[in-house]
């Protein structure tokens, strides 16, 4: 589609995130990512990962692109840098990092020391206690008991997602159909229980999970406890 309606020479960059966000955590096709560096290389044309949703162990690896062994050329960083204090990066290949002339690349609040000292000690924390594996062992968890309410639930259209980052679509019975109403009450009536959900997704039908990668067994559980009953208690 690139070289057909814009043409390689016409494109600069391309920013794609390794596993879709606020677009319903859609996971790529193996081989997809690979194949788009692949072709950016062979093009001349900048790869840059957004991960500023998916990076710094949310998905299981320090970052999503990993997983398939892609090295982007930039990559885009924000959320889980820094614990929770406003801070955001730009980390890329030396020659394209250092093109802009000294101070050329920055922002009002760039570089603010205390967001930058608390995102070194989440680097060190996620080192320290392991957080790369928790998040897959959060993942294991929560696939594990969505794809089992799934079975049973035939609202429940699509379980999907990689680590701590799992969503769960929700559908019209036996259809494909999406249901945002549902996903809307759902999300209130486990945020009236103290458990936060968000939607996602081009319909809004996506319940997406993004538990801290801090959480206790016994916590995610009774996360997941009140979402089956959120569900069970919507039942027709
Ligand atoms: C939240 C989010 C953004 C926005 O990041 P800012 O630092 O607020 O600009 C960009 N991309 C993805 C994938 C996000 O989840």
């Amino acid at each position: 589609m690139i070289e057909k309606q814009v043409g390689a020479a016409n494109l600069a960059a391309v920013v794609i995130e390794p596993i879709q966000g606020e677009g319903g955590f859609v996971v790529p096709a193996p081989g997809f990512l690979p194949a788009l560096a692949d072709w950016c290389r062979a093009n001349d044309v900048v790869f840059v990962a957004d991960e500023v949703q998916t990076g710094f162990a949310r998905t299981g690896d320090l970052f999503a692109c990993e997983h398939e062994g892609v090295v982007p050329d930039l990559i885009v960083t924000a959320k889980g840098i820094a614990g929770g204090l406003p801070l955001a990066a730009v980390t890329g290949r030396a020659e394209l990092m250092d093109a802009p002339h000294a101070g050329g690349l920055g922002g009002t609040y760039g570089g603010n020391p205390i967001a930058c000292a608390a995102a070194l000690a989440v680097i060190d924390t996620i080192e320290a206690d392991g957080l790369v594996d928790r998040a897959r062992e959060i993942g294991a968890t929560l696939l594990g008991r969505l794809t089992e309410l799934q079975a049973a639930d035939p609202r429940i259209g699509d379980v999907r997602g990689r680590g701590a980052m799992v969503a769960v679509e929700l559908v019209h019975p036996g259809t494909t159909d999406p249901d945002p109403a549902l996903a809307q009450r759902i999300a209130a009536a486990a945020h009236a229980e103290g458990v936060v959900v968000l939607t996602c997704g081009t319909w809004g039908n996506v319940l997406r999970l993004l538990p801290p990668l801090s959480i206790p067994d016994h916590l995610l559980a009774e996360g997941l406890d009140v979402l089956a009953k959120a569900l069970a208690q919507d039942a027709p």
